[in-house]
């Protein structure tokens, strides 16, 4: 396979970055995924919206305009395999001796995209729902931005892998923010209830189109503090991200969700789902 790095079109095999790159040593860079289907980006301008307010927000210089970032994507979305793919940017601050505040002498950026198969959820998934477990949120407090840091997160993702678990829902001082690479979603008496967009949460691009599916399908829709006890409390729990699209969560902690069945408002919003994608 290929990938984009600084400039060229290089074999997965030869791509190389210094490793004084502050990507590699301080996680310095902000990074974006893009589900792509049928070799077409889904939402472009939206991910690139997000990208470059990341990019703004840590003071990196943007070398591509909005154009030439997609025209990038392009590139490596038409070089993959498969049709469907998960296309990942990433820009880092880019190599200097090692400081930890901004080099005096501004170091050229690393620009880097790769494109891979977007594997959807099984219908085993879909049909069963998924295990979650639950942990303290302990990452900073700037999780709007879409950092390559991502301790914090690949903590909370390897906290359910060792339970056989698919996501970690995080709670800060009592209330629900995100998994470790998805936004939470609860259902109560018919409304769908999402964590308020803050600095405590990536907005994740379905964040915004699950408010409009639910606007269509005439589901009532709220952003608000999330109790622990609401969400398992909840009639039903739901996973978004690009790669989990909108999945069911059958139980949290071991405790059964609802009557553990994917409900009728994850049904509507993932048929809602699969035609907009594809639209
Ligand atoms: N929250 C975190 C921490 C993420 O890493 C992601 C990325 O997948 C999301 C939420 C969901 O964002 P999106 O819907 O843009 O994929």
């Amino acid at each position: 396979p290929f990938v984009y790095l600084n400039g060229a079109m290089t074999p997965l095999s030869e791509a190389k970055v210094s490793v004084l790159d502050r990507g590699f040593i301080f996680g310095d860079g902000i990074y974006e995924v893009i589900p792509v289907y049928d070799r077409k980006p889904f939402r472009p301008a939206q991910h690139l919206a997000r990208f470059f307010r990341g990019i703004e927000a840590v003071n990196i210089r943007n070398p591509h305009s909005e154009a030439e970032w997609l025209t990038l994507v392009d590139k490596v979305v038409q070089t993959a395999p498969t049709e469907d793919q998960l296309a990942y940017l990433q820009i880092t601050r880019g190599p200097a001796p090692r400081t930890h505040a901004f080099p005096a002498q501004e170091p050229k950026p690393t620009v880097f995209l790769m494109s891979n198969p977007l594997i959807p959820p099984t219908l085993a998934m879909l049909e069963n729902g998924v295990a979650c477990v639950t942990m303290e949120d302990k990452r900073w407090l700037r999780c709007e931005i879409k950092s390559i840091s991502l301790l914090g997160n690949v903590l909370a993702a390897q906290n359910a892998a060792a339970q056989q678990a698919n996501e970690t829902l995080q709670f800060r001082d009592g209330s629900l923010t995100e998994g470790s690479s998805s936004n939470v979603w609860i259902v109560k008496d018919g409304t769908l209830l999402g964590p308020p967009v803050d600095n405590l949460i990536l907005e994740g691009i379905r964040y915004h189109l699950i408010a409009e599916l639910c606007e269509a399908n005439g589901i009532p829709f709220e952003s608000r503090r999330i109790a622990r006890n609401e969400v398992f409390t909840a009639d039903e729990v739901l996973l978004s991200s690009a790669g989990k699209e909108i999945l069911p969560v059958a139980s949290i902690d071991g405790r059964t969700v609802g009557n553990g069945k994917p409900g009728p408002i994850f049904k509507k919003l993932y048929a809602s789902y699969q035609i907009a994608k594809r639209a």
